[in-house]
């Protein structure tokens, strides 16, 4: 029989070829002969892999390695891996079989540059999704590279990686063989990445994002990409949101690739045409048709000519749109609003129109109301998803949907009108929309917490915190990595007792109150260990107070939100603040030195000043401790340097208030909505002239309001010289990603300008 040939020519490939060719090498044939633009490659098959084992003699060592190894034991991991690596480069790989790939090479042109690629057998299958694991060599030129990337390929699939993902999913490391793509490397203008159909619900929608050079930059996230939503449907682009495109990789002219600012003129132009849009996404439906399920895809563009680089099934939809469109299930748009917390959550519609209403909540359900009340929370707790008519981005709904990791649509209007009691939808809290019917299964929210437990693990000068609310959010705040907790806020400690504190003052109760309050903080002080926590002072306005008991004392006030809330109230009833400086000094005396107390809706120095006093008059030893303010009313902007004088420690912007006060917005007012605009220059010089004054004087200077949690605004407040940025917990990483970002390319500027 004639052996396996240790090369295949993607002419030669069809799908059944995974086996020898790997899922890549699989998926490129046949892209190839249903006439995909794909760019000239050969595979190494997983034959000439294991050829090379048995010939080199390798093998029984190599798979020892792996035999009865804890794959949970990191040290254990490591060293197999390691030294199963070592096994495959220290082996020489047969003279023929070199011979076939240069051969291979050489028929591709002169010293052509290829891309090296990883394609294990078993990856990109459906359930398995091994993709990203083993290893990529960009920008290999002349026969001892290639063989060498072809070796080190070879040595991947023994990564510390895969060879746990193998070991969780059941794959045996015996069996599990490597392919690997040699393609040339299409040296590409632009590039970037398309699913075919909306990666989540699998609506008709190709989503494309695009960067400039090589598609690395979109692949690895070291870019934030243009991102196009063309609507199959209509054939028409329907969404383009254009990134700040700071940086691309390009070839180094050597062996690797460099990562390069992009021209100041270029970085917010669009990097697609509408007529490259609808080509690509053509592609796109090529491949989707002839899979059968939607496909991600990689392309790339050079002097206009398209190139499909690589494709592979889509794993995060339940059913293709196709099933869904048969079954029936893709709903029509029953409501639009605000997406206030990403996800998406799918259940029967219960309208809730106060307190009472709650209990008949049901794990799973959707929660509808005019707006949600602090009463409301053990309810929103069980839910799938939440829709409310009104309110914006910082609403109640909002954060506390954000916090609880619950798919949130805020200010649509009419959801208590539009909506019915027991009618089935679906909810998408990021795009901000109500399905009729169960579109998708709620899968969401567990993607959304995997998302938070697997940071980046990067240090950032700039500290990256995370705002709280509630104790059980501690921990997945913590696994976020963040600096530490830029604003707990206790109302929802209290809230939840549906007491108000005033009940506890008249009921001689307060000691049941400090208790309270001391051992919700101590769960967030516990879980940020040494990391600090800056817990803000009660700031309710009186109609969240009014629903519970003892809030039939609440004054009706016409304008809450200007109302006796913050700082002030706490001033005006000393026994309200004595109680909550009781629990922050037990707290202290406990050694838990990580806290600070941060006083919210401070208008003027004196109020700071008497805070400081009461506490002191209360046995706080106010040198020591850590109190520092919200500047949250523009008053408190514009006087931080006597803020600064009379001894605060740090300075946290509160932007859901600052921009409602700057610029008379009522931020839970959908009517204005679109007016709420963080951005607004009065915003940004209010923010620019308080850091700077912070740093004048060594002042930490913070922001913990929600537009800390939008990257563009963290990389213009890491321009501005901010301290630190304290965000959602789902924003934390993305947040993290453009600091970072920034921070490098400020470092590179001052290096080169120096160098200039
Ligand atoms: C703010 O105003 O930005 C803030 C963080 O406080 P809250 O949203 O609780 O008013
Ligand atoms: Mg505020």
């Amino acid at each position: 029989m004639e052996p396996f040939p240790d090369i295949l020519w993607i002419e030669e490939i069809k799908k059944e070829d995974i086996p020898s060719v790997g899922g890549k090498g699989a998926s490129l044939g046949e892209m190839f002969s249903i006439g995909l633009p794909v760019p000239r490659a050969f595979t190494v098959t997983a034959q000439a892999f294991r050829r090379f084992l048995v010939l080199t003699g390798i093998e029984e060592a190599l798979f020892k390695k792996m035999e009865d190894l804890d794959v949970e034991n990191a040290g254990d991991l490591e060293q197999a891996s390691r030294e199963a690596k070592e096994i495959v480069l220290g082996a020489k790989i047969p003279a023929d079989m070199r011979s076939s790939i240069r051969d291979a090479y050489h028929q591709m042109g002169k010293n052509v540059i290829v891309a090296v690629r990883s394609s294990a057998t078993a990856e990109d299958l459906p359930d398995a999704s091994f993709a990203g694991q083993q290893d990529t060599y960009l920008n290999i030129k002349g026969d001892r590279d290639l063989l060498d990337a072809v070796q080190k390929c070879w040595a991947s699939l023994y990564g510390g990686r895969a060879i746990y993902y193998r070991a969780k999913q059941g794959f045996d490391d015996r069996s599990v063989n490597i392919a690997v793509v040699v393609q040339q490397l299409v040296p590409s203008e632009k590039a970037g990445v398309m699913f075919t159909s909306h990666p989540i619900t699998g609506e008709p929608l190709t989503i494309i994002e695009g960067s400039w050079g090589l598609g690395e930059a979109v692949v690895s996230g070291s870019v934030s990409p243009d991102k196009y939503v063309f609507d199959k449907r209509s054939g028409k682009v329907v969404d383009r949101l254009i990134a700040r495109k700071l940086i691309q990789i390009l070839p180094d002219g050597k062996r690797g690739t460099k990562e390069v600012e992009v021209a100041a003129d270029r970085q917010e132009i669009p990097v697609l045409s509408d007529d490259e849009i609808s080509r690509l996404a053509a592609y796109g439906k090529i491949a989707e048709e002839h899979y059968g399920v939607p496909q991600d895809l990689e392309w790339a563009i050079v002097a206009k000519e398209i190139f499909i680089l690589q494709s592979r099934p889509i794993t995060t939809i339940r059913d293709s749109p196709k099933a869904q469109a048969k079954s029936g299930s893709m709903g029509k748009i029953l409501l639009e609003g605000q997406g206030a917390s990403p996800g998406i959550g799918a259940g029967k519609v219960i309208i809730v129109r106060d307190a009472k209403d709650s209990g008949s909540v049901e794990k799973g359900d959707i929660l509808v109301a005019r707006m949600t009340n602090p009463d409301m929370v053990p309810a929103m707790k069980k839910v799938a998803a939440i829709v409310t008519d009104e309110g914006g981005m910082t609403c109640h709904a909002a954060i506390v949907s954000r916090e609880l990791g619950t798919p949130a649509v805020v200010g649509t209007r009419k959801a208590t009108v539009t909506l019915k009691n027991g009618q089935l939808v679906t909810v998408d809290g990021e795009k901000g929309v109500v399905y009729d019917g169960a579109v998708a299964a709620p899968i969401e929210k567990a993607v959304a917490e995997a998302c938070v437990v697997a940071p980046a693990p990067v240090v950032t000068a700039t500290l990256v915190k995370v705002n709280v609310s509630m104790p059980e959010a501690a921990k997945r705040a913590a696994a976020t990595g963040a600096d530490g907790v830029g604003l707990l806020r206790i109302e929802h400690l209290i809230l939840e007792l549906n007491k108000t504190p005033g009940w506890y003052i008249a009921q001689k109760k307060d000691e049941e109150f400090i208790q309270e309050l001391y051992r919700g903080i101590r769960v967030v002080l516990d879980a940020f260990c040494n990391k600090p926590v800056w817990v803000r002072t009660l700031d309710a306005p009186t109609d969240e107070f009014r629903n519970m008991q003892g809030g039939e004392t609440e004054p009706i006030e016409h304008n809450p939100m200007l109302g006796w809330r913050g700082i002030r109230r706490d001033l005006w009833s000393p026994e309200q603040f004595r109680m909550q400086v009781e629990a922050f000094r037990r707290l202290w005396k406990d050694g838990y030195h990580n806290l600070g107390v941060m006083f919210p809706m401070v208008s003027h120095p004196d109020e700071f000043i008497r805070a400081k006093k009461m506490m002191e008059t209360w046995g706080v030893n106010v040198d020591e401790v850590t109190l520092g303010i919200m500047v949250e009313i523009p008053s408190s902007a514009i006087l931080i340097e006597d803020f600064v004088k009379a001894g605060i420690r740090f300075a946290s912007f509160g932007t859901n208030d600052l921009i409602q006060y700057t610029l008379a917005i009522d931020r839970n007012n959908e009517n204005v909505a679109t007016m709420y605009k963080p951005k607004h220059p009065a915003v940004l010089k209010l923010i620019d002239n308080a850091i700077q004054v912070c740093r004048k004087y060594g002042v930490e200077c913070s922001i913990c309001g929600q537009a800390g949690s939008d990257p563009e605004m963290a990389v213009w407040l890491v321009e501005h010289g901010i301290d630190s940025i304290s965000a959602n917990i789902d924003a934390v990483p993305k947040i993290r990603e453009a600091v970072l970002r920034t921070e490098k390319r400020m470092v590179l500027k001052a290096a080169s300008s120096r160098h200039a």
